[in-house]
């Protein structure tokens, strides 16, 4: 399994690069800027892209989007609830500041348990809303990409359109929590941790352990 990580755009996005060795074919995770690092790190080690998908619409993960598909014709997918988020991302865009075009709705739309075949790996699609009601993790080989749900040492923002704080917690204590310790979480920005050491260590997932708060 081949994955590669990029910090792109102004918002230092996580964008992942996850490939088959033997067959060469990638995902794109988040093409949140720097299109042309992104088109150079598929060529250098020679991946073929089969699709973009992401984790969530907010602009600051979507900034390449529409370069990077009209550049390699991957097809876009993104979870069904998560349209809308897409639909308002070049206004989020413009009131950070960052002009943006609106880009295209997507190709697929995704849903919890869905499978996104990448030559002999398999993405399987976990729905954790919170951070926004379309927002997905993506589980493969003990490895789960987390965007915006779940960092080193805290969780996802809930203030913003769409976002619940109940509802993000629910999502990381059914979703991420019942993953084993040892899996590797890729966080949307930030360093790589573990589930276990979330799970001992991030102080903001203390209320589910000791149980005084419940959804
Ligand atoms: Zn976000
Ligand atoms: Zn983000």
């Amino acid at each position: 399994m081949i994955i590669e990580t990029l910090i792109v755009g102004p918002l230092a996005v996580n964008c992942y690069i996850v490939g088959d060795e033997k067959t060469r074919e990638a995902v794109i995770i988040d093409p949140g800027g720097n299109a042309r690092d992104i088109l150079d790190t598929l060529r250098r080690e020679q991946l073929v892209p089969i699709a973009i998908v992401n984790t969530h619409a907010h602009f600051d993960h979507i900034i390449a989007l529409t370069e990077i598909r009209a550049q390699t014709r991957a097809p876009f997918y993104l979870h069904t609830d998560e349209a809308k988020i897409l639909a308002s991302a070049q206004l989020g865009a413009s009131m950070f500041g960052f002009p943006m075009s609106q880009p295209a709705p997507a190709e697929r739309l995704l849903k919890d348990g869905d499978e996104v075949q990448i030559g002999s790996l398999s993405l399987q699609v976990l729905h954790t809303p919170g951070h926004t009601p379309g927002g997905i993790c993506l589980l493969c080989d003990g490895h789960v990409f987390v965007g915006d749900t779940l960092f080193q040492g805290s969780i996802g923002r809930t203030d913003l359109p769409g976002g619940d704080y109940g509802t993000l917690m629910a999502s990381i204590r059914d979703k991420l929590l019942t993953l084993p310790n040892e899996t590797i979480a890729h966080p949307g920005h930030g360093d790589s941790t573990t589930i276990g050491e979330e799970r001992q260590l991030n102080p903001f997932l203390r209320p589910l352990a000791t149980g005084r708060w419940t959804v």
